[in-house]
C-alpha cells in the first residue's frame, strides 16, 4: 500500500506540470478507491500530490555576489549561496567551502544536439541555470573537507578515487559505477558481511548509518550516496522491503524533486523491485533492466562492464575500502567493448512493458527486444535530413529510408572546440551510421571542411565531392547546380545541392550570395519546399525575389549562439517573415530534423518543437 502511494507520488514529481498532476491525482484516487479498501491512504495521497505541487513549481533564483564551493566536476565548480546555485568555469584552483565573489552571471548554453547529452538540461535539472567565468577568491577554506580534498588530489592516479568519493567522473571509470554509487554501496556490503559474523546486525547497520552521514558531510553526498543512506535508514525503520521502497521513494522526492528521473535513482529502484518482485532468471533480468537504462541514458553500453558487473561492483567496494592507502597503485582502465545506440520513444515503450511483463512473470521471448534497435535502424522509412546544431559552422545529413545511403553536406569546425570529434562522430555512432557514402564539401572555408581531415580518420567516406562536375552517388534525383558559373570569391564558388525526395524538394545554397540566387533564377525555374539559406542567415545572401521564386515553406539557417557576426540577420529573417516562410535556426531551436514518408512530412528541433508540413 505504501509503495503504491510512494509510486504514485513519484509520477506526481515526473509529470511537473500542475495541471498534469492534478489530472493523474483525480485518476489516481479513483483506482486507489478500487484497490484499498482503507480511506487513509487516499488523504494520505491527496497531502502528497498537492506537495509535489509545491516542490515542482520554479523557484525564483536569487543571483548573489559571493557564493561557497560546494560541488567540484570535472571542468568546472558549483557554489551556493542560500537556495541559489551557479555554475562557475575558471581556471583558478578551488576547494570545498572556498568562497567566491562573482562578478559576471550569464545563462547556461550549449550547441545541443538530437541524441547527445545536454548539458544544460542537466543542470537545468539541479535548478542550475547561471554560469559565471569571472570569479575571485574571497576566502580560502582551511577546513578538514578542503584539506581531505587536497590531498587526495595532490596523490598520482588520484582519478579512480576522487570519481568514487566525490562523483567527479573521469572517463577511466564506466560511469555506471560512479554514478550508481556502486563504490559505497559494494564497500558498505563487504563490510556488513565481514561485521555480521561477529555482531548483531541490527547495530552493525546503525554504525555503519552513522559513518554514512558522516562520510556524507566530509566528502559529498551525491544523489546516488543520499538515496542509498536513505535506504540504510528505511532498512533500520521498517521491516518489509515494499515499505523500505516506499519510505526511500517519498524522502528522495521531498530532498530532490526534480532529479527523480536521473539515473542515480531509477536504476537502483528498478534493480531492487527486479530483486523483490522477480521469482526467476534474476540475473537475465537484471542485465536487461541494465542494458535498457544505459541505452536510455548514456546512449551506449560497454558489454564487459555489463557482463561483468557484479565482478566490477565487488572490485570497485574493495577500491572504495582500500583506496586511500593503495591509491597510488590504482590505475583502471575496462576494455572498450562498446556499442552505441540512442533508443527513441518505440524502445522506450516496449522497455517499460517488458519490465511490467518480467516483474510479473519472465519469459524467455520478451528477449525479443533485444532486436529492437536494429529494427529501428535498418527499418526506418523516412528519408531524413538533420541539420546538426553545431555552432557557428554548416553540417547536414541526409539519410535515405532503410539506410540506404548517407549524404553529409559540409563538416565544419569551430576555433573553440573540435566538432567532429563532440557531435559529428558521437551523432554519427547513436545513428549507427558507420559509412558515409558522399560528403559534398561546398567550399573551402573552416566552417564548412575544416573537420574534414579528422572525419576521415574516423569514418570511412566513400565518395568526396569538392567539384559541381562530379555526381552524386545515390538513387534518388540530386544535384549540383551551377556548374558554370561567375564567383568573384569563395563563397560565391559554394556547391549548390538540390535534390528531390517522396514529395519534398531542398535546396542547400552553402555560402553562395545574392549574385548567385540570381545566376540560378536565370538559369532554372527552381521550386524548393525546404531551403537551407545561404551564408548562415546573413543579408549578403536571401534576395526576396529568388526566395519568393522558390516558393519555400520551410527555412534553416545553421548559425552559432551570439555569434560574433550578427548572423542571422535581422534583414534576412523580416525577408522570410514577409514570405511566411516558417524559420528554423539551429542557435535557438538547437539540430533540427526532417522525416518524410510518402506525402507525409513533418519537422522536429531539439527543443521540442514539432511541425507537419503541409504541401
Ligand atoms: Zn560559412
Amino acid at each position: 500500500m505504501m509503495l503504491m502511494l510512494s509510486l504514485g507520488f513519484l509520477a506526481c514529481l515526473i509529470l511537473k506540470e500542475i495541471l498534469c498532476i492534478l489530472c493523474f491525482t483525480l485518476f489516481f484516487l479513483v483506482y486507489l478507491y478500487y484497490r484499498f479498501k482503507d480511506k487513509r491512504i487516499r488523504i494520505l495521497f491527496i497531502f502528497f500530490s498537492l506537495l509535489s505541487c509545491i516542490l515542482v513549481y520554479p523557484k525564483e533564483v536569487q543571483q548573489q555576489d559571493t557564493y561557497k564551493i560546494t560541488e567540484i566536476k570535472k571542468g568546472y565548480y558549483i557554489g551556493k549561496n542560500r537556495g541559489s546555485k551557479i555554475l562557475i568555469q575558471t581556471d583558478l584552483d578551488l576547494k570545498f567551502q572556498d568562497e567566491v565573489k562573482v562578478k559576471h552571471i550569464e545563462p547556461i548554453h550549449t550547441d545541443d544536439n538530437f541524441t547527445l547529452f545536454s548539458f544544460t538540461r542537466y543542470n537545468e535539472n539541479k535548478n542550475i541555470r547561471f554560469k559565471t567565468n569571472s570569479v575571485e577568491i574571497i576566502h580560502k577554506s582551511t577546513s578538514f573537507k578542503a584539506r581531505l580534498y587536497n590531498y587526495l588530489k595532490s596523490k598520482p592516479n588520484s582519478s579512480v578515487v576522487l570519481s568514487l568519493y566525490y562523483g567527479i567522473h573521469d572517463e577511466s571509470i564506466d560511469e555506471i559505477y560512479t554514478m550508481l554509487g556502486y563504490g559505497y554501496m559494494s564497500a558498505y556490503y563487504i563490510v556488513l558481511h565481514v561485521l555480521k559474523r561477529k555482531w548483531d546486525e541490527t547495530r552493525i547497520r546503525r554504525i555503519l548509518l552513522v559513518f554514512s552521514v558522516l562520510f556524507g558531510h566530509f566528502f559529498v553526498f551525491t544523489l546516488a550516496f543520499t538515496r542509498f543512506v536513505l535506504y540504510q535508514l528505511s532498512t533500520l525503520l521498517f521491516t518489509s522491503k515494499p515499505n523500505q521502497m516506499a519510505f526511500t521513494i517519498l524522502c528522495f522526492g521531498m530532498i530532490y524533486p526534480n532529479q527523480v528521473l536521473s539515473i542515480s535513482f531509477v536504476c537502483p529502484l528498478l534493480l531492487q523491485l527486479v530483486s523483490y518482485f522477480c521469482t526467476e532468471h534474476k540475473w537475465i533480468v537484471q542485465k536487461m533492466v541494465l542494458l535498457g537504462l544505459m541505452f536510455i541514458y548514456f546512449k551506449k553500453v560497454n558489454l564487459i562492464s555489463l557482463l561483468f558487473f557484479n565482478i566490477f561492483r565487488k572490485l570497485y567496494g574493495l577500491i572504495f575500502l582500500f583506496g586511500f592507502i593503495v591509491q597510488d597503485l590504482i590505475n583502471l582502465k575496462l576494455p572498450d567493448l562498446t556499442i552505441h545506440y540512442a533508443p527513441r520513444i518505440l524502445f522506450i515503450v516496449l522497455f517499460i512493458i517488458f519490465y511490467i511483463q518480467c516483474l510479473k512473470h519472465f519469459k524467455w521471448k520478451y528477449l525479443w527486444i533485444c532486436i529492437v534497435p536494429f529494427l529501428e535502424i535498418y527499418c526506418n522509412p523516412f528519408f531524413q535530413v538533420y541539420t546538426l546544431n553545431i555552432g557557428q559552422a554548416d553540417c547536414s545529413i541526409i539519410v535515405e529510408p532503410f539506410h540506404k545511403s548517407v549524404v553529409m553536406i559540409d563538416c565544419g569546425q569551430n576555433l573553440y572546440r573540435d566538432n567532429v570529434e563532440r557531435i559529428i562522430m558521437p551523432f554519427l555512432e547513436n545513428k549507427n551510421i558507420h559509412a558515409i557514402d558522399t560528403l559534398i564539401l561546398t567550399h573551402d572555408d573552416f566552417d564548412h571542411n575544416g573537420g574534414y581531415d579528422s572525419l576521415k580518420d574516423k569514418i570511412e567516406i566513400k565518395q568526396v565531392i569538392e567539384d559541381s562536375n562530379q555526381s552524386v552517388h545515390v538513387d534518388y534525383p540530386f544535384y549540383l547546380l551551377l556548374s558554370e558559373r561567375e564567383s568573384k570569391d569563395i563563397n560565391d564558388s559554394s556547391l549548390i545541392s538540390y535534390f528531390t525526395y517522396d514529395h519534398l524538394t531542398y535546396l542547400f545554397m552553402g555560402d553562395a550570395s545574392k549574385q548567385i540566387e540570381k545566376q540560378l533564377m536565370a538559369t532554372y525555374d527552381l521550386k524548393a519546399d525546404v531551403i537551407k539559406v545561404g551564408h548562415h542567415g546573413s543579408n549578403t545572401s536571401s534576395d526576396p525575389d529568388f526566395l519568393d521564386s522558390l516558393d519555400c515553406k520551410v527555412a534553416l539557417i545553421s548559425c552559432g549562439y551570439k555569434n560574433k557576426y550578427g548572423h542571422p540577420s535581422v534583414e534576412t529573417l523580416k525577408t522570410l517573415e514577409n514570405l511566411h516562410i516558417n524559420t528554423l535556426c539551429t542557435s535557438d531551436c538547437g539540430s533540427i530534423a526532417m522525416y518524410s514518408l510518402f506525402h507525409f512530412s513533418f519537422v522536429v528541433t531539439n527543443d521540442g518543437m514539432f511541425g507537419i508540413i503541409w504541401t
